[in-house]
């Protein structure tokens, strides 16, 4: 089995393999999404992500088809008229794009990824923001959001694709917190979560936006009672449940993420041939590690350690060619790490 550290879709943890034949063994596979053990099924999991990842009893969660879903609902559901978009990357900057093409009035905001987001006090009917940026390995930290929160009258969407999951987060500092499941949840794509706060809630009851099948005030209708407004992925929903049976309380996971994140980056940190892309200790996410190198060595980097069995996660976007990624998800296991390391320095 290869290992990958590739940054989503990226690897799963390893009871998904039993969890897929339990999953064909219950019947759960072909049940009505409006029977009972669907509605059963989709409660549990809602309490799972409550209890794991300490989602406030008063947010409220919906099971989508994917972040960039998420996207499109944002600016079809809960933008009055305006949308700022605050970004360093390139996840941030499509976000952006898809909201103008939904006809929004977008204000972007770009910032360099070398320093911490900062605003001026303002006016928006939601502000956009990428938590942790998969492209270039930064993230806005709990500090920067809370910082947000006191200028930002409107709501606040975060994109937390490559988080959830994997670190804590002060959820009360968002109304619209979202990721899919193939990156810290460490399960297959085909799936996202999108997590609301009772302000966005009352703001999709205000503009009572239903023109779309995914309108957030239809799809929140139907969670409410444990259903879903299409035909779900119930398979994902079924992993998503099994998986959170299996994970500790999210704070013991973001020490652990944490850690590992500190050791890495003071491994990188040492080598000759590799830069940490992002200099600032302050701005680097956890969850994606960002390094880089000179061109030829980085492909031959990562043809060295494919013959080993080692993915190693390409950059991305303007940083495809000068840089590669690798994933801190928690489905990666410490002996995962200490290949990755061995095959470093093996390399050099
Ligand atoms: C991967 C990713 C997305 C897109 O996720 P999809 O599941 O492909 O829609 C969006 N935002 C961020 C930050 C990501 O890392």
């Amino acid at each position: 089995m290869t290992i990958s550290f590739y940054p989503g879709p990226s690897q799963v943890y390893p009871q998904v393999r039993t969890f897929l034949t339990d999953a064909y063994d219950s019947g759960i596979l072909s049940v009505n999404h409006r029977s009972a053990p669907a509605m059963e099924l989709v409660e549990a999991t809602f309490g799972l992500l409550r209890e794991k990842l300490l989602v406030p009893a008063d947010y409220h969660i919906a099971f989508v088809s994917s972040a960039t879903e998420c996207w499109e609902i944002i600016a079809q559901s809960l933008v009055r008229k305006s949308a700022v978009h605050a970004y360093n990357g390139a996840f941030g900057h499509k976000w952006a794009e898809y909201a103008r093409k939904l006809g929004v009035e977008v204000t972007e905001v770009p910032f360099s990824p070398e320093g911490e987001l900062a605003l001026q006090e303002l006016a928006t009917d939601v502000l956009c923001i990428t938590q942790n940026e998969t492209s270039n390995g930064t993230q806005v930290s709990m500090p920067v959001l809370r910082q947000l929160r006191e200028q930002v009258p409107g709501l606040i969407a975060v994109d937390a694709t490559s988080s959830m999951a994997g670190i804590a987060f002060d959820w009360s500092l968002g109304d619209i917190w979202y990721a899919s499941v193939q990156k810290c949840f460490g399960l297959p794509a085909g799936m996202a979560v999108l997590i609301c706060s009772p302000a966005a809630i009352a703001r999709a009851q205000e503009l009572n936006e239903r023109n779309h099948y995914n309108s957030l005030v239809f799809i929140d209708e139907n969670f409410r009672k444990f259903q879903t407004p299409y035909t779900p992925n119930v398979l994902g929903i079924y992993l998503l449940k099994r998986v959170l049976e299996t994970v500790p309380v999210i704070t013991e996971t973001d020490t652990k993420i944490r850690l590992r994140a500190r050791e890495l980056y003071h491994f990188f940190g040492r080598q000759p041939d590799w830069q940490l892309l992002t200099p600032s200790a302050a701005v680097r996410s956890d969850t994606v590690l960002t390094i880089a190198g000179d061109t030829n060595r980085i492909r031959d980097w990562k043809q060295f350690a494919a013959e080993r069995g080692v993915l190693v996660g390409n950059g991305y976007g303007n940083w495809k060619e000068s840089t590669f990624r690798i994933a801190n998800f928690p489905a990666l296991q410490d002996t995962d790490f200490t290949e990755l390391y061995r095959l470093i320095t093996a390399f050099a």
